[in-house]
């Protein structure tokens, strides 16, 4: 057992701020909160936290491992001009280019940079063409090795033939029937969960997405796409497939409670009623939809489910809501603070309908997903002033301590295991990564 003695818990909803917790935590549970909580169990580690700050661990709604290792990269790339020149003249070459090794050491690197964020689960959305079969197991041995949660899923589209769409379906289906098998043979506190992944409508034809939805239905896990990104989705969906872009979707019965729909940026108010109505999930995307300039999602206060997202650019949810909460003040939005918070907040409902368990909250029976900070506020810190610490002051700098599935998986800024040649080799596979890229026409 775990005692976290004397913790200041920070609680994003309700907000609220409670001075001098104690946290208990068995196994990968909270099992008890309170006031000087006494345990006679020997095999109990108590530690002071002094009144340092406790939150629950911050949740990642969309994110591409994939292209952790293409940070600062030096391969030739064409001058891209709109939405899709950038899909064609960078992504679509690198996942192309990335092979086992590559993918691993993505994977290291994105899990270890986020749970240095504070960031305990990360909800990716995988694509390496030339690497399809076995790929998520890949990326799962990465989380797993770094200790981080997360939802997994592989990026099926008809832009690699026939054969690359189905070889992308069966990748989903065996990895979620690999992740039933482990919970049937006991193991019911796994840390990663899985999707079913699709990239776009535009690079869905019909055939696409009537086996996504039979994927869907055969493994009970949810659709997670990029929906409405660049204004060409939706237009194509009408010039070609005469629907909305929702339509397609609900036609298939690929609309339900575990719909993870990224960007949503060009929705229409019709699309934006489906969603709502089949309970769907948006992921917002500020910083990635700035960097492409896709647009801004101003119709964020329309959807009943909005999750933040990272797109790739890291997994620094404290950056993440700054900037997104930012653009919406620059756009003229009249959210506060505190909704962006909820937005932050909102990712732990992806991971309770994916894990059927409790997450986001410091209490008795929840999931010890936890973050502890290093923070020294200059001003009163209140249940109604968290969201405005966040977006103006307390950042993934003031991160101590993280514990997942009640396992300390960083401690005082340190792994336990050595870091520096993950980022050694990771730097040799980013030179053999941009290499490829070159080669490929
Ligand atoms: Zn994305």
């Amino acid at each position: 057992m775990l005692l976290l003695k004397n913790a200041c818990i920070l609680q994003f909803q309700p907000a609220a701020v409670k001075n001098g917790m104690d946290i208990l935590i068995d196994g990968p549970r909270i099992v008890d909160v309170g006031k000087n909580i006494i345990v006679d169990r020997k095999d109990t580690r108590t530690v002071d936290l002094e009144g340092k700050l406790v939150s629950p661990g911050l949740v990642c709604g969309h994110n591409h491992f994939y292209s952790v290792l293409a940070r600062g990269i030096l391969a030739e790339i064409k001058p891209s001009t709109d939405f899709v020149s950038i899909l064609q003249n960078l992504w679509w070459k690198l996942d192309r280019a990335i092979d086992e090794e590559i993918l691993l050491y993505s994977g290291l690197i994105g899990a270890i940079e986020a749970l240095r964020s504070g960031t305990t689960s990360v909800i990716d959305h995988h694509a390496s063409p030339s690497f399809i079969k076995g790929s998520l197991k890949v990326l799962k041995s990465a989380f797993e090795k770094a200790g981080l949660r997360g939802i997994l899923c592989y990026e099926v589209t008809d832009r690699n033939g026939n054969r690359g769409m189905s070889d992308g379906i069966d990748e989903n289906i065996s990895f979620a029937e690999t992740i039933e098998r482990e919970r049937k043979s006991g193991l019911t506190d796994n840390l990663i969960e899985a999707a079913v992944g699709a990239h776009a409508p535009f690079t869905l034809g019909e055939e696409a997405l009537g086996m996504l939805a039979e994927a869907v239905n055969k493994t009970g896990r949810g659709l997670h796409i990029h929906l409405a990104e660049d204004l060409y989705d939706p237009s194509y969906s009408s010039h070609i497939h005469r629907k909305d872009l929702t339509e397609r979707l609900e036609d298939c019965g690929l609309l339900n409670e575990k719909t993870i729909c990224a960007h949503g940026v060009h929705l229409t108010d019709s699309d934006i009623e489906k969603l709502n109505r089949h309970d769907s999930f948006l992921v917002h995307n500020a910083r990635s939809n700035m960097n492409n300039g896709v647009g801004y999602a101003e119709k964020l206060p329309s959807f009943r489910n909005v999750a933040l997202g990272t797109d790739g650019i890291g997994s620094d949810m404290f950056e993440e809501m700054k900037f997104a909460f930012f653009k919406h003040r620059d756009s003229g939005g009249e959210y506060w603070p505190s909704d962006f918070l909820d937005f932050l907040h909102s990712g732990n409902s992806l991971l309770e309908r994916y894990f059927n368990m409790s997450f986001g909250k410091i209490e008795k029976n929840y999931k010890a997903d936890l973050v502890i900070y290093d923070y020294q506020s200059p001003t009163p810190l209140v249940g109604e002033n968290i969201a405005g610490h966040i977006a103006f002051g307390l950042s993934s700098r003031d991160v101590k301590t993280v514990i997942v599935n009640g396992v300390t998986v960083y401690e005082n800024r340190q792994f336990p295991f050595d870091i520096e040649p993950v980022y050694e080799e990771a730097s040799r596979a980013a030179r053999r990564l941009w290499q490829r890229m070159d080669e490929i026409k």
